[in-house]
Formats: C-alpha cells, structure tokens, sequence
C-alpha cells in the first residue's frame, strides 16, 4: 500500500513540475486556435473561454503557483 502512495506521489510531482515548465494547454473549447467558427466555416468571433487566447491553464499549473506563492 505505502508503494501505491508513493508511486502516486511521484506522478503527481512529475505531473505539478510538467505544468509548472508547459503552463499552458489548447482550449477545449476551441482547440487552441481563439476562434469560434460559424457554421458556414467563413465567420468567426474569439472564443468566450479563453478570450480569444487559445490558451488554458492547465490544472497543474494552479497546484504550482499555491506552493510558488508561499516563498
Ligand atoms: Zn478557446
């Protein structure tokens, strides 16, 4: 059982110390691009989401900076 732990442990700060070096993920809503696309393929307006960055920060990212902040 205390393997498991560990073992999880270790993904998890694998996992904290990927997001803290690639903080950034493609916006599920847009697929990174920070554009909406009307129907017809031809209209657009930046995505609501992510303001049009195309950009999301991935979860990660938000465990880092709740340690990074306590320096
Ligand atoms: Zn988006």
């Amino acid at each position: 059982m205390t393997t498991l732990i560990l073992l999880a442990l270790g993904v998890l700060i694998v996992y904290v110390a990927a997001c803290a070096w690639w903080p950034y993920a493609a916006c599920r809503r847009c697929s990174g691009s920070g554009k909406r696309r009307s129907p017809t393929g031809k209209a657009w307006r930046p995505c609501w989401r992510c303001e049009g960055t195309g950009r999301r920060v991935r979860f990660g990212r938000r465990i880092y900076e709740l340690f990074a902040d306590r320096r």
